[in-house]
């Protein structure tokens, strides 16, 4: 070994380790010249001892690396270690990336020099390390590693790549407004709390700038850098940090969602090398924010309602089970709340205004629960709350609030919808122990308060139970009425106030069922509709009244109205216009001939529902509204809809001899009627009185049992 200078002092087993190894070892004097270069070093570099002491080291350090190198050394001969990466040229012009661990020697408490390794990494080693860290991490993430322990290990694998270049990951919020901690394993803890929470902007840090600029932002050297200008440099400066280097990281649609930086002690810009280092390490990191995100949004979807983000059916019952397993002792409480009338609103109004008056509901419902609720959405207008610890009377007390929430209008594209709900309750652990059966008992509840009334709550009841069988009976019977022929229809005459004579007939559906005899429209009607039965029903109301009237008509009976009532589910059929065109045509019937009576709550939605009628109106059909006042319209939104006829309500005209206020109602809607040209018939009349105030009030036509009840068709008789 030549040129040794303080081999006085440098003891004998450096020498001998030098030798035996196979990576660069050196030795360097206070002044940075090399004193000792081993074997290894000379094979590798390509220099001899005698030409590496001469070599200008401007022509084997690669020149963007030469001052930080530089500075490196002079640390370490200031008495520091330091773990860099450095690339080098040798002889043959080969480029040799070394990391290189160096310590300063001291003698006597004095720094004599220094020594070191360089373990070399041809650009394939390079490449090979950079694969299999990138390799560990992607394994990580297939294997579900928590995500902090993912950007941790992407910083140190890119910090053992690049020694003495601490990194950081920093993320982006939602508003896109701040950066938080991600990973950060060798900055100091004091700097990255203070970094955390950072606002990005262009002066508050490298990151910050570079998420805000969303390209690199190269802090060569903090202490003069813009991007430092407004914050944190002293503190960056005072933990020995001098040179960051940031990129944005961004996602699959160019959305900045975090950082990568870099740092250096060292003022220096970085290598090509830890650009490249850098670029992996960002697309690495795109890629595990990206992917975690996605699992959380399908763990999302998996545990909640995606309209409403409430929690959905699956952990409604595991939030369920559980209490009931740890808390078999308390009584607890479920709600089934479904909205009153929320099909109308759907499809009249259509799906997304649906949509924003679900989301609207829950809020308001929401804001009247405690902590111990768990609220979620069963599906469709269906809600299930369930309540811990919650006895019966703090139960009712929860409902009637809800209720109370409904009791303000809903605001719908500057429409004001009243809405209600319907609530049933069940007990824990009083009307069943487990979940199926607390459910099923909420929901017979739920049924019972519609039948109620709507708007209103009812606990649960064992009569409710046999009541839900009966009306389960009652819809697989339903089912086969028509096949049975249990379904006839009744006509009730029609009467012109002023002649006195009859000149329609409305066609009413009765049911004679072998199991519950005869049952009330009011009763199955609802039970059709929600089976949706009332399709093939009605079609065979309109086929059957349209056939009778032809028969009528054969037998010169002097009738000109046939008036059947259309169930709000028939009227948005899309293919009704053509169902009732066939009928006419295959009853031969005309057209002019039928009216069809239509609810106001058909006609809620005036532009959808305009634009059935419109369709109607082309078949030369006339088109009436049934059960006029019971409703929420007004007469000034009958002017936008094609309409023949108005019928007023039975209840007005049952108070009309006896209350000044019905008289009053009804005499308006008759001259306001009059006025947009309707014609109107007054239902269920049933005194002289009645009919007296009627003919007063010009009212047109009356039907009732004053004239004559709904008959089957071979006691009807028309005429004066
Ligand atoms: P609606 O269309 O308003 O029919 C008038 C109801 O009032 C009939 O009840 C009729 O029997 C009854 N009524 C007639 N005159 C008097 C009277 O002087 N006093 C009293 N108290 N009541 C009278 P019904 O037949 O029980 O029908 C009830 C409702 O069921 C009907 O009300 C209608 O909305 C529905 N409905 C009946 N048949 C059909 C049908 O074929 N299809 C559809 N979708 N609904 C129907
Ligand atoms: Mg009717
Ligand atoms: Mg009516």
């Amino acid at each position: 070994m030549q040129n040794i200078v303080w081999s006085s002092s440098l003891p004998e087993v450096y020498q001998t380790l030098f030798e035996q190894d196979d990576e660069i070892s050196f030795a360097m004097d206070t002044k940075g010249n090399i004193q000792l270069l081993n074997k290894a070093a000379v094979q590798i570099l390509g220099y001899t001892r005698a030409e590496f002491s001469r070599v200008d080291y401007s022509k084997i350090i690669s020149g963007d690396q030469l001052e930080a190198v530089t500075d490196r050394f002079h640390s370490v001969l200031q008495g520091n270690k330091a773990s860099f990466r450095m690339t080098v040229k040798s002889k043959e012009g080969k480029i040799i990336h070394l990391s290189v661990n160096t310590v300063p020697i001291f003698e006597e408490g004095h720094v004599k020099g220094a020594i070191g390794i360089g373990r070399v990494r041809t650009e394939e080693q390079y490449t090979r390390e950079l694969l299999n860290g990138q390799n560990y991490i992607l394994q990580m993430i297939a294997r579900g590693e928590p995500f902090g322990d993912v950007l941790h290990q992407i910083a140190v694998t890119m910090e053992r790549i690049s020694p003495g270049h601490p990194c950081s990951i920093l993320l982006c919020d939602e508003e896109k407004k701040h950066l938080s901690h991600g990973a950060a394993p060798h900055l100091p803890a004091e700097y990255v709390s203070a970094i955390n929470g950072i606002s990005i902007g262009p002066a508050q840090g490298s990151c910050a700038a570079a998420a805000f600029l969303r390209k690199p932002v190269v802090a060569a050297d903090i202490q003069n850098d813009p991007s430092w200008a407004d914050r944190n440099k002293e503190l960056a400066l005072a933990h020995g940090l001098k040179a960051c280097w940031s990129t944005p990281i961004f996602d699959d649609d160019e959305q900045v969602i975090g950082t990568f930086a870099m740092y250096s002690g060292h003022v220096a810009a970085p290598s090509e090398a830890d650009i490249r280092l850098i670029q992996e390490a960002t697309d690495l990191t795109s890629l595990a924010i990206q992917h975690y995100k996605a699992k959380e949004q399908i763990q999302m979807l998996a545990y909640h309602d995606q309209l409403t983000g409430l929690p959905n059916r699956r952990q409604f019952r595991q939030k369920l089970e559980q209490t009931i397993k740890y808390h078999p002792e308390h009584p607890h409480t479920l709600f089934f709340l479904d909205l009153d009338r929320f099909k109308f609103i759907n499809d009249s109004f259509g799906h997304k205004t649906g949509d924003d008056l679900l989301t609207m509901i829950v809020d308001r419902v929401g804001s009247c629960l405690g902590e111990n609720a768990l609220f979620s959405r069963e599906g469709g207008d269906e809600f299930t709350i369930w309540l811990e610890h919650t006895n019966r009377q703090e139960a009712a007390d929860t409902a009637a609030a809800i209720l109370e929430t409904f009791q303000e209008p809903f605001l719908l594209k500057e429409t004001e919808l009243f809405m209600t709900a319907s609530l049933g309750i069940s007990l824990y652990p009083d009307d069943g122990l487990q979940e199926q059966e607390l459910l099923r008992k909420a929901d017979i509840a739920m049924y019972e308060a519609k039948k109620q009334g709507r708007n209103m709550f009812q606990f649960y009841t064992d009569i409710l139970d046999d009541q839900s069988l009966k009306k389960l009976k009652m819809e697989s019977e339903l089912r086969s009425a028509l096949s049975r022929n249990e379904l006839s229809l009744v006509y009730q005459p029609i009467q012109h106030l002023e002649t006195g004579k009859v000149y329609g007939a409305e066609a009413l559906i009765r049911w004679n069922s072998r199991e519950f005899g005869f049952v009330s429209p009011a009763e199955f009607i609802p039970l059709a509709e929600e089976t949706g039965l009332i399709i093939p029903i009605g079609e065979w109301v309109l086929r059957t009244a349209c056939g009778q009237f032809q028969t009528w008509r054969a037998q010169r009976m002097p009738l000109t109205c046939m008036s059947v009532n259309l169930s709000i589910f028939q009227f948005y059929q899309p293919d009704l216009p053509g169902m009732i065109r066939s009928i006419l045509t295959e009853t031969g019937m005309e057209p002019s001939h039928l009216t069809c009576e239509i609810t106001e709550s058909t006609t809620m939605n005036t532009e959808t529902a305009a634009a059935v009628l419109m369709q109607l109106k082309d078949l030369g059909i006339g088109l009436s509204v049934d059960d006029f006042g019971t409703g929420y319209s007004s007469l000034s939104y009958l002017r936008k809809l094609p309409l023949d006829t108005l019928k007023i309500d039975q209840s007005f005209v049952r108070d009309i001899a006896v209350n000044e206020n019905a008289e009053k109602i009804a005499t308006t809607i008759i001259l306001m009627a009059h006025h947009l040209g309707l014609h109107v018939v007054a239902e269920g009349v049933e005194t002289p009185d009645q009919l007296a105030i009627l003919k007063a009030y010009r009212c047109d036509a009356t039907q009732g049992y004053l004239l004559g009840r709904p008959v089957p068709p071979e006691e009807f008789s028309a005429g004066a």
